[in-house]
């Protein structure tokens, strides 16, 4: 057998999307995955959201990223035919006097009007407490998760380069000119396991901050609008009398254990955002870990004893809306040396954080 040019460790958002853009170049790949174990991309939200935080700026890299990962899961859906990409707008209801002022001020920002729609006054949706008022976001989206990483896992099986299995990192054999895992070559190996990268032993080093969340799917017969509202949670409608709403954050328990009381304060959310008449049962109830980063950037680039590792990762809380682009950039840079985006280069962090194992 030839020699592969790239293994893929993970098939999360980020190794499928790597997988994707590199296959689309003509290169010969391999996906390792362990069948989603404990994998945040099927518990994501999945929304592609421009203007995030308390502070209400413009997300990382938002104006490049999420334009191009709409073309990008729109392109892909049509090839597959498959049905998970959905344009929608976010309902921003405000919680304050104090929030409203902001998003006006936010709104009058050069850069951030098209983002953000005109104002809704106090009650213009009967079946939500908007007694603040709210405003549109535009340029959103939705991915719907399971259904992407299906589509994408038929799309890898059908062109039989996955293999589903835990990929062990003892026998990857780095002696010879070319890398050897279980009978197979590659002239390099790209790790994407998500907030699992703890395990590596090659990209370990690097300054992970991982925050696991949860999220709750109701069975509700409520009628409230398509648009995934925001009120210091988020609830969306995902289905036919079915909404999820999100999601916690914690920084200590890194499990993907569903929890008492991540599930007292989504439903907290939930009773403060759907009518109170119209009653709901929790369907489902879910949790994963993000791999967010110290420095909120995700980690780019080669192993600095040895270029043929390599490190896809870090995506943190925006793993939908940021993979897309940034294969197709790290792609660049692996293909035709091109630079990593400096912030994303994990460069940066040498000096500071790896200790030589020679
Ligand atoms: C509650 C919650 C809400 C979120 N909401 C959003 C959102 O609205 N929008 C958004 O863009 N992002 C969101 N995210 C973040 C998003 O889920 C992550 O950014 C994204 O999943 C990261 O992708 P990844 O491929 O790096 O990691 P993962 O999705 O964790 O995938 C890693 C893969 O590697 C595999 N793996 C790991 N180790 C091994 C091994 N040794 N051998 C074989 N396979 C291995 C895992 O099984 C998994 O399949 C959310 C996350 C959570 C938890």
């Amino acid at each position: 057998m030839d020699a592969l040019d790239y293994i893929i460790v993970g098939q999360g958002i980020a190794g499928s999307c790597m997988a994707r853009e590199l296959i689309s170049r003509g290169r010969k790949i391999l996906i390792i995955d362990n069948s989603w174990k404990d994998a945040a991309c099927l518990v994501a939200a999945g929304v592609i959201n421009p203007i995030t935080g308390q502070r209400l700026v413009k997300s990382w890299r938002s104006e490049a990223a999420h334009p191009y990962a709409k073309k990008f899961y729109r392109g892909l859906e049509k090839e597959l035919g498959a049905d998970f990409f959905h344009d929608r707008k976010i309902l921003q209801l405000c919680k304050s006097a104090e929030e409203r002022e902001l998003w006006l001020s936010r709104r009058h920002d050069v850069g951030y009007a098209e983002f953000i729609g005109v104002e809704n006054p106090p009650r213009s949706f009967e079946n939500l407490n908007d007694s603040f008022g709210s405003f549109f976001i535009e340029r959103s989206a939705w991915v719907e998760p399971q259904a992407a990483m299906d589509a994408f896992k038929k799309y890898f099986s059908k062109l039989g380069v996955i293999r589903f299995e835990n990929f062990d990192y003892g026998r990857l054999d780095l002696s010879k000119n070319l890398l050897q895992y279980s009978g197979v070559s590659a002239k390099k190996i790209i790790f994407c396991e998500g907030w699992q990268t703890q395990n590596n032993p090659f990209f370990s080093w690097l300054p992970m901050r991982p925050a696991k969340g949860e999220i709750l799917t109701l069975k509700s017969s409520a009628d409230i609008s398509n648009h995934i509202i925001h009120r210091g949670g988020w609830i969306m409608k995902c289905g036919e009398n079915l909404f999820r709403v999100g999601s916690t954050w914690d920084r200590e328990n890194l499990n993907s254990s569903p929890t008492a009381a991540a599930q007292n304060e989504l439903l907290a959310i939930a009773k403060n955002m759907l009518p109170a008449e119209s009653g709901f049962k929790i369907a489902a109830h879910s949790a994963g870990v993000r791999p967010c980063t110290a420095t909120t950037r995700p980690h780019l680039g080669s192993h600095p004893e040895d270029p043929r590792l390599l490190s896809f990762n870090g995506f943190g809380s925006k793993g939908y809306a940021l993979s897309p682009y940034f294969a197709r950039h790290f792609a660049d840079h692996l293909e035709n040396a091109s630079p990593i985006d400096p912030e994303a280069d994990l460069k940066r962090h040498v000096k500071k954080f790896f200790k030589s194992r020679y």
